[in-house]
């Protein structure tokens, strides 16, 4: 039985990194901004894995191509994934036969067969070095409806031909009440496939960091994307930043919810290779980490709407698996679509999107440049159709519409009347100064740091995360560091406060 105890230690005192391990490989030293005008034929915003896989898949077919980043190539929510490279995703194929039909979920499921085929391919014909290890998937169940569930996933699984082993307990002996073996899947190091990823593009695609783009303008069939300093007129413009920064043409708000999910990395000196998963909520996630200085085995658990449930200190405290302290700790969130099929593909004249991975976005974000490939140089492809973000929806998705609305409002409506003062320590302060509601953290050298306490996005108030140090907004997930800098949208601007 795997179990999610309640963390002994003072988690915001003890020293361990609240940082993703990924997030140490970033090379912040060599930054490459735009500071000049460019006309280009295909613009991709936003260098995640999904910017980068698109940039690579586009980066043969001849076009003049720029790919801008904000921040650093892989810096986003990609930076703080778990990293498995699987089809075994929980129960999406379940959830997505009973939303369409089993034709449906067998062609998502040949999907990530082939995403993560075309991964192997990627990494190899590239000689990309990322710690990408051959590693069974498991998916366990912990209670007796559970266990239904499974067997349904597994007899599914083969009728689309998998081979698929019942089992008891998971390679460490963790006993299980039922669960699944499934294999030709994998674990990696994403940044480090993201570094080498560019460096096999970067001589076809002009690539620059810390490149915000602040607005998107379509004037006369061309679209202008307009940076701090300059402008970018492009033929073709790809949204690969997440949750989109804009609200038209496409309303996001109405096509999703949010999941933040909390994970913890543990020294360990086993050996043992495997990832493993359970199929529904409460989600616990595994797999094996190769650090720099030692092995780390790593647990996901906790996961929650981000408009419910956010006290982050408590799910943090949770989150421990086995009782010693964890060596690093981070939360990330992810988009959750209305049929747990992504949204990749045009939402407007020669404007495209990708984004939506129910939490399992190495494959496809890798399959959006895929797709998006196929968009552009106008090639049929059975997975246009499948991820089209303009899909209609049917009874089941279309009652989500008033649900997500309902959500976001009561998240905005608690935001402004609940400021939990039992969540946060004495170095968290709520004020009003100069007519503006502002939040201050003062940290353990004394210093103030205050920010305005509305997110820019649709105007909710903030939560402030004890462990990692951010401004987290409760509505639609933006993240704000503690001098007010954006860290994730779909906000797109800061909130610094100036006294
Ligand atoms: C806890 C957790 C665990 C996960 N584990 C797995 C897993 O094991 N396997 C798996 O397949 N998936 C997993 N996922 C999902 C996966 O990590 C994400 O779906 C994926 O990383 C999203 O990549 P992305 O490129 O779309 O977004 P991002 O990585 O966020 O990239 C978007 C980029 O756009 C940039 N940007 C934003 N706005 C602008 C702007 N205005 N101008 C310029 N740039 C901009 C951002 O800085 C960012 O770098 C997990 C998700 C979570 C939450």
């Amino acid at each position: 039985m795997i179990k999610v105890s309640k963390y002994k230690h003072n988690i915001i005192g003890d020293i361990m990194k609240n940082v993703s391990i990924w997030s140490e490989e970033i090379d912040k030293s060599k930054v490459n901004s735009l500071d000049t005008d460019l006309d280009v034929d295909v613009a991709i915003v936003g260098g995640g894995i999904t910017g980068l896989s698109v940039a690579y898949y586009l980066s043969d077919i001849g076009y003049n191509i720029c790919l801008l980043e904000s921040k650093e190539i892989g810096e986003g929510i990609t930076s703080r994934t778990t990293g498995k490279i699987t089809y075994l995703q929980e129960d999406l194929l379940l959830k997505i036969k009973d939303i369409y039909n089993e034709d449906v979920a067998k062609k998502y499921y040949e999907s990530q067969k082939e995403a993560i085929k075309e991964l192997n391919r990627i990494i190899l014909e590239n000689s990309i070095s990322c710690d990408l290890k051959k590693s069974d998937s498991y998916i366990f169940a912990e209670n007796k409806k559970d266990i239904k569930k499974i067997k349904e996933l597994k007899e599914l699984l083969e009728r689309f031909g998998e081979k698929i082993e019942s089992v008891y307990s998971l390679p460490d002996d963790t006993k299980v009440k039922y669960g699944i073996k499934g294999n030709g899947t994998y674990v990696f190091n994403v940044i480090k496939y993201l570094k080498e990823l560019r460096k096999a593009i970067e001589d076809k695609i002009k690539i620059y960091e810390r490149t915000k783009v602040e607005n998107i303008i379509k004037d006369d069939g061309e679209y202008v994307l307009k940076t701090k300093n300059n402008e970018v007129k492009a033929r073709k413009v790809i949204i690969c930043t997440h949750y989109p920064f804009f609200l038209f043409p496409y309303l996001m708000p109405l096509k999703c919810s949010l999941e933040k999910s909390y994970v913890a990395l543990y020294k360990t000196n086993s050996d043992i290779e495997y990832n493993a998963i359970t199929i529904c909520k409460p989600t616990i996630s595994i797999r094996y980490v190769e650090g720099k200085r030692a092995r780390y085995k790593l647990v996901l658990a906790k996961s929650h709407n981000v408009n419910f449930n956010n006290d982050d200190k408590d799910h943090f405290a949770k989150i421990s698996s086995i009782k010693k302290r964890p060596d690093y700790l981070w939360s990330n969130i992810d988009v959750i679509t209305k049929d747990y099929m992504p949204y990749v593909g045009k939402i407007d004249d020669n404007l495209y999107l990708a984004t939506g991975y129910n939490t399992w976005g190495m494959t496809n974000g890798t399959l959006a440049g895929l797709i998006i490939k196929d968009l552009i140089i106008d090639k049929r492809s059975e997975y246009i159709e499948l991820f089209n973000p303009k899909r209609s929806s049917n009874m089941s998705t279309f009652i989500k519409y008033p649900l997500y609305m309902f959500n976001s409002a009561y998240s905005f409506g608690t935001s402004k009347l609940i400021k939990n003062k039992s969540w946060y320590s004495k170095s968290v302060e709520f004020k009003k100064i100069k007519g503006c509601n502002v939040g201050i953290y003062t940290d353990d050298k004394g210093v103030k740091h205050i920010v305005k306490n509305k997110c820019p996005h649709l105007g909710c108030s903030l939560i402030f995360n004890e462990v990692e140090h951010t401004w987290d907004c409760p509505c639609h997930a933006s993240r704000f560091d503690i001098d007010g800098k954006v860290i994730n949208g779909p906000s797109n601007y800061d909130i610094h406060f100036d006294e």
